[in-house]
């Protein structure tokens, strides 16, 4: 492969790339046999948040669900009281210790969502330090706005007290965000315990006025009619998908919405109810993997544990799950003509992996095999 200016140039063989004149003065990387791919897009994941929820993994284990830890202050809340009381400061520092992990398992882009603030300032201290990080750091951060994440705890306990804060959300939290040009996305959690599909419609719609592309947290707890939702607002992705129906399956099967599955939910909350991959790709849907990176349901950065995951509880082949963790997680993003593939023209981002086959990434699970990752055409992690 030959890489100028950080694109991809050339690929073939040996001897066909270094034939090329540009190819004599270039820098030479021996990657000695490793596997190389295409570097992982993850296109869902909470980056900036205050602390891990490690307390409430033990009362999960102990035997309490994910919805009555949430129903008593825990889950999101505890994660948005912990984010409004820490300083922008502390929460770049963690941010970018996490963004480094991410490069270290092969990752050069992740998308990020706001959503732990949810009051107009905390929201603008999460994108702000997004699009900060982005700046100052090598990943490529993409950027959306989650203001419907959950109703927040001051909106609570009264009558139309979720009417009122999307209300602030729409007149003051959307039109903020956009003026300051903070967000490509707007996201909304449809969901039992957070807002209703109407409820989500309503914002989204609002986003796409404002230029935001929808995408959408769906059927995750129950099944609320989130997927026929997306697919009929075009959304770029619907994603979580455990429970969804055969028609729904059909519907996204017919959509160029992308089916973002999200395993490592179900692993760490030890639910038993994986979403249907099979059934979408025989259906002709766009099945994307992500990482959900966050500190209540998915707390990892590793792409090489989602496609273990794939592979043994979705039954997905390594190479679909492969596929769907680069160059359709970069469709969901919509950068698939600059990202998600080795070829031409596009950038040179790149995971270099410390195997003789590429179905041994799955195979290892636990382990982090990434050896060298490049972003731009510029090395950005090494292993020691
Ligand atoms: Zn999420």
């Amino acid at each position: 492969m030959l890489v100028i200016d950080g694109q991809i140039v050339s690929v073939g063989t040996r001897r066909e790339v270094e034939a090329q004149k540009e190819a004599r003065r270039a820098e030479k990387i021996d990657v000695g046999g490793r596997v190389v791919l295409p570097g992982f897009v993850d296109s869902h994941t909470h980056l900036i948040h205050a602390a891990s929820r490690a307390e409430e993994y033990e009362l999960k284990i102990q035997g309490a669900n994910y919805e009555e830890i949430a129903r008593k202050g825990g889950g999101i809340l505890n994660s948005v009281k912990k984010l409004r009381a820490a300083t922008a400061e502390a929460l770049k520092l963690r941010g970018r210790a996490a963004l480094q992990e991410f490069a270290a398992h092969g990752t050069t882009t992740v998308e990020a969502k706001s959503g732990y603030g949810l009051d107009i300032a905390s929201e603008m201290k999460i994108l702000k330090l997004q699009r900060e990080l982005n700046e100052e750091q090598p990943l490529e951060i993409v950027s959306t706005f989650l203001g419907a994440h959950v109703v927040p705890e001051e909106f609570r306990g009264t009558a139309g007290g979720a009417k009122r804060y999307i209300r602030i959300l729409l007149e003051q939290m959307m039109p903020e965000v956009v003026n300051e040009g903070l967000a490509e996305f707007c996201d909304a959690f449809c969901d039992r315990g957070a807002f209703t599909r109407k409820q989500s419609k309503q914002v989204l719609s609002e986003g796409q006025l404002h230029g935001l592309v929808p995408r959408l947290h769906a059927e995750q707890l129950s099944h609320t009619g989130a997927t026929q939702l997306a697919v009929e607002l075009g959304a770029a992705s619907c994603d979580h998908l455990d429970r969804i129906n055969d028609s729904d399956v059909r519907a996204l099967g017919k959509s160029n919405t992308v089916a973002t599955l999200l395993p490592g939910c179900d692993f760490h909350l030890g639910g038993k109810q994986y979403a249907p991959a099979r059934k979408l790709i025989e259906a002709g849907a766009i099945v994307a993997l992500a990482t959900d990176y966050n500190p209540g349901t998915s707390p990892t950065v590793s792409m090489s544990m989602v496609l273990s995951l794939a592979c043994t509880q979705l039954r997905m082949n390594p190479a679909e799950a492969i596929a769907a963790a680069t160059i359709n997680a970069a469709f969901a993003l919509r950068r698939e003509k600059r990202l998600g593939s080795l070829e031409k023209g596009k950038q040179a981002d790149l995971a270099v992996f410390e195997v003789e086959d590429y179905r041994e990434i799955p195979y290892y699970f636990g382990m982090n095999r990434c050896w060298m990752t490049v972003k731009r055409g510029e090395i950005i992690y090494m292993q020691d």
